[in-house]
């Protein structure tokens, strides 16, 4: 059975160090667009060219792209077993495409939405540091790095990621209000597995061992909308 697990919830939720810790727990790729999409950047390749501008300002890149790129991902012979999902899909035609992809290979997935109070949301991404060679996520206040500044793993200095910087976080909350948030509409609606979970107060270990537990929990059978 393909594992397929959709990690949704506004920026700051949580999502990438979640998946980043589930991977111990379920064994299956971490594919995240954001990071793909920066990786691009990085190369500067045509792709990275046409995507920069946008992301800066914190606005959603174009359907087609990101569909595409995370087609060719699954595609890929370390998907085969399942994935988690990590910031797709983030509009509706994303998730049309998706649920496609998916009810066209018999692959029923298991969407998570991490629930996180505003305040908090706002408090993470604006205390947000990234490693910029392994992409470990810090936070200032809540997940410091041992040493101020350095990555735990391998001593890089830590930076703010452009997209963390104030005027482009309230467009980045603004565009998952708009066109991300009513996803969770779509997914109730069509009858997508959904599981709600506060996200809020935990450590990332204990989230991660509920997260852990509710898919491991909820792997066969329907499982009705819930929080
Ligand atoms: P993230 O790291 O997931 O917060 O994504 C960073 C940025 O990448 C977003 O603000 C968007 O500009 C772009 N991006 C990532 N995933 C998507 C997606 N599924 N659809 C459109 N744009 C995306």
């Amino acid at each position: 059975m393909t594992q397929a697990v959709v990690l949704f919830g506004s920026p700051g939720s949580g999502k990438g160090t979640q998946a980043n810790l589930l991977r111990n727990c379920l064994k299956v790729p971490h594919i995240s667009t954001g990071d793909m999409l920066r990786e691009h950047i990085r190369e500067g390749n045509a792709l990275g060219v046409r995507v920069a501008a946008t992301m800066q300002t914190g606005a959603l890149v174009r359907d087609e792209v990101v569909d595409q790129l995370v087609e060719r991902r699954l595609a890929e012979p370390d998907a085969q077993a399942g994935f988690i999902l990590d910031g797709y899909p983030r509009t509706r035609e994303q998730a049309e495409h998706l649920c496609g992809w998916l009810d066209s290979r018999g692959i029923r997935e298991l969407v998570i939405h991490l629930i996180v109070d505003y305040n908090i949301i706002v408090t993470r991404l604006t205390g947000r540091r990234q490693c910029p060679r392994c992409g470990t996520l810090y936070n200032i206040v809540s997940n410091p790095p041992r040493v101020e500044g350095v990555c735990d793993l391998d001593g890089q200095a830590l930076v703010i990621r452009d997209d963390d910087r104030e005027s482009v976080i309230r467009q980045r909350l603004a565009e998952y209000e708009s066109q991300s948030r009513p996803l969770i509409e779509f997914f109730r609606e069509h009858g997508r597995r959904l599981v709600e979970i506060d996200a809020s107060d935990q450590t990332p270990e204990a989230l991660s061992t509920q997260v852990c537990r509710t898919i491991v929990g909820q792997a066969s059978g329907p499982v009705p909308a819930q929080r």
